[in-house]
């Protein structure tokens, strides 16, 4: 009998590692079984694979499955633990995960994965609050940042292994990212051995000197507790209230902290050694301080509510400082069972509960829910916006801003929703203002983007480049729409000054002259009637369609009226080369391409509109002759401007049809940009296809090829 097979017989198939066991006797029968099954299927996937310790590789999940089990977490999580490392270090798929365990333990892997990926693809990253949420951003359970950090604190554990270097990485990176992790949770166990361990391996010798002035201030004060703390239980136990009492120290670590953020001497900081006190409800604690404050007199300014106003994390105790015996300083907690729990366990001590059906995992728990709401009220109150835990709602992280990386490892900062473009605006206005390409995670990728949390973004600038008025559909941030819109209204301004100088030069023409030709004091005389600075804003407001091109002409030219009447019917079309960019607009009604006979209508504020000259729709809605500007195209067109054309199909509705035309079409290099499909009414089909075209040649090449396909088919241009 193998000693596998020994084992399985006392243990069941899972062959669980009796420690562990005995840790999660909290687990139901059900339970303990799903948690073996877990540890065969790692053991099995990361067989052969060794730690740096020499041990095997699942010695590390197990660990890891350990301190959760400490934690009291759910079988969910412990399942979790144990296969943690498996999608970063084998062939194991997330799908298998999903068959073998269930698909919430599949997205807690999937979760600590993608922060373990995350990590490795950004060491230079400089802030470390930033990094902090973006990793509780990416966690939207938040059993992925509690398998995280157990899993970082077993890797703190055994991080004599590792080289210097590492020591020295990974030691800084517990510092700024985990142990803040971990208090912002409340876990203050995890906090200070991530800590203890951090500072050791960092910073070894002011880790070193400072532990020993701890060490022997408690030394010197040690005695003194002791006696003030009898002499606080024996009138506490006089006043009938049951309570325990403990001393408590600060770790090294807190007190190199407190002095750095402060900027205080050793001996100043007076909480290195504290008493503490616990007691049974809340009335105790303040009856308890009542007597304290009798026995021994209160520091000023030290004492701190924090039952009444807990701090961010939900930490609760009142605190006070006393002149103790000897003039000593003595720090005093008090806090009930509860709030303990919370002080050393933080969320854990919430979201996981016990029942007779065995581990709860809920944050529909209603302590918990009091919990996050109760931060929520209190970050109104103190308007401390870094807080991540307003997001912490219905039983998930969900964060309402996404982080992601510049190529140089920064982190931006952007609203839940925002694209790449948004991104490029954030960098830098002008970087968004000439954005041409998007690169997301070494991809290219559209302007439109939605961008996830730890994606790395490289915008692509171009010069020649200028803001669409469809970029307002996907920029969701102020800053990119108002820069946006700023820019959008200055092109067009410049454009309809371009466009309005042609329409007047134009109109003078059929009256025999010209632009350069006005006398200056025609134009100045003209210019103060319409109350206008410059000659440009005559041209803005004729190109934007606030002024008639003609009836402008007319009265510079003055007196020579009569001329104007005679010689208008010379009057000639104005050519369009479709590049005049923001000045002129193709109406949607009947998406004029070049070969069709076309006409202008001047829209007061919007400028120039090009119809087709059969378009009912214009004829309808121009009711002055003077709105209308005659126009041709301009044969000195780009070639490869391209225009939408919009055409109706009608055929016999067979299955696949849709994909058949449109392989037809791309067949001819056009480019589709909405098809729309009418449900068969009978045998016939519609659709309604929108083209891009070049021409009214092009236009009728895809007509026929379409036509090609069967039949029984109808195409034709929509009128
Ligand atoms: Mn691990």
């Amino acid at each position: 009998m193998t000693h596998a097979a020994k084992v399985q017989t006392h243990f069941g198939q899972g062959n669980l590692p009796a420690d562990l066991l005995k840790a999660l006797a909290y687990l139901n029968p059900e339970e303990i079984r799903l948690v073996e099954r877990a540890y065969a299927f790692g053991a099995e996937a990361h067989a052969g694979q060794l730690r740096l310790s020499g041990e095997r590789f699942i010695s590390h999940p197990v660990a890891v499955a350990g301190i959760s089990a400490e934690l009291g977490l759910d079988a969910a999580t412990i399942v979790a633990c144990l296969l943690h490392d498996v999608l970063e270090d084998t062939a194991v798929t997330k799908q298998e995960i999903k068959r073998g365990f269930g698909g919430e333990v599949a997205e807690i892997v999937d979760g600590v994965s993608k922060i373990t990926h995350l990590k490795a693809e950004s060491h230079q990253v400089v802030q470390a609050e930033s990094f902090q949420k973006m990793l509780l951003a990416m966690a939207r359970d938040l059993r992925v940042i509690l398998v995280k950090l157990a899993d970082r604190l077993h890797n703190m554990r055994t991080l004599q292994y590792q080289s210097a270097d590492n020591r020295r990485r990974i030691a800084r990176e517990t510092l700024q990212i985990y142990a803040p992790i971990a208090q912002r949770l409340g876990m203050d166990n995890v906090r200070r051995e991530l800590e203890d361990i951090g500072f050791a391996n960092l910073y070894p010798f002011r880790q070193k000197i400072l532990a020993d002035m701890v060490e022997r201030k408690v030394g010197q004060r040690i005695k003194i507790m002791n006696k003030a703390c009898e002499t606080i239980a024996a009138r506490l136990k006089l006043a009938d209230i049951p309570h325990e009492i403990a001393s408590r120290r600060k770790n090294a670590y807190s007190v190199y902290r407190k002095m750095h953020r402060k900027r205080l001497h050793f001996s100043e900081v007076l909480d290195i050694l504290a008493i503490r006190i616990i007691v049974d409800n809340v009335d105790d604690c303040y009856r308890t301080l009542g007597l304290i404050h009798s026995l021994y007199k209160p520091r000023p300014g030290y004492f701190k509510d924090y039952i009444a106003l807990p701090k961010a994390n939900g930490y609760q105790s009142l605190h006070t400082v006393l002149f103790g015996p000897q003039g000593v300083s003595l720090e005093v907690q008090m806090r009930t069972r509860e709030m303990n729990e919370v002080s050393e366990y933080g969320i854990a001590a919430h979201v996981a509960y016990k029942t007779d059906a065995g581990l709860q995992w809920n944050m529909d728990n209603v302590q918990a829910k009091e919990w996050v709401e109760g931060l929520a009220a209190l970050r109104r109150q103190t308007g401390d916006s870094v807080d991540f835990l307003e997001n912490l709602k219905g039983g998930g992280l969900v964060a309402d801003e996404v982080y992601v990386f510049t190529p140089e490892g920064n982190i931006i900062t952007l609203p839940r929703g925002a694209t790449a473009l948004d991104f490029a605006f954030a960098v830098h206005t002008d970087l968004g203002l000439r954005c041409q390409k998007v690169i997301v995670n070494q991809r290219l990728a559209e302007l439109n983007h939605k961008l996830q949390s730890g994606q790395t973004v490289q915008v692509l600038a171009a010069k020649e480049v200028c803001p669409h008025p469809g970029w307002l559909n996907f920029a969701v941030t102020a800053k990119a729409r108002l820069a946006i819109r700023n820019q959008l209204k200055h092109l067009h301004k410049n454009a309809a000054t371009e466009l309005g100088k042609r329409l007047l030069n134009e109109s003078l023409k059929a009256l025999d002259t010209r632009l350069d030709d006005v006398e200056p004091k025609r134009m100045n005389a003209l210019l103060k009637v319409l109350g206008l600075d410059h000659d440009t804003d005559l041209f803005a407001e004729i190109g934007l369609g606030n002024q008639m091109p003609a009836l402008m002409a007319r009265r510079l030219l003055g007196e020579k009226n009569r001329l104007w009447r005679r010689s208008s019917r010379k009057s000639k079309s104005l050519p369009i080369k479709g590049t005049e960019g923001l000045a002129i607009t193709y109406a949607k009604c009947c998406c004029p391409i070049p070969g069709d006979q076309i006409v202008g209508v001047m829209n007061p504020g919007k400028g120039l509109v090009v119809h087709r000259d059969r378009c009912n729709n214009m004829r309808q809605s121009v009711r002055h002759k003077n709105m209308q500007i005659l126009l041709e195209w301009s044969s000195d067109r780009p070639p490869e401007q391209e225009f939408p054309a919009a055409i109706r199909v009608r055929v016999q509705h067979k299955r696949g049809m849709l994909a058949v035309i449109a392989g037809q079409i791309a067949k001819t290099q056009t480019n589709i940009e909405n098809i729309s499909f009418t449900e068969p009414a009978g045998a016939v089909a519609t659709m309604t296809l929108v083209i891009s075209v070049t021409d009214d040649k092009h236009l009728k090449k895809v007509m026929s090829d379409i036509r090609i396909v069967s039949k029984s088919i109808q195409v034709e241009r929509v009128k």
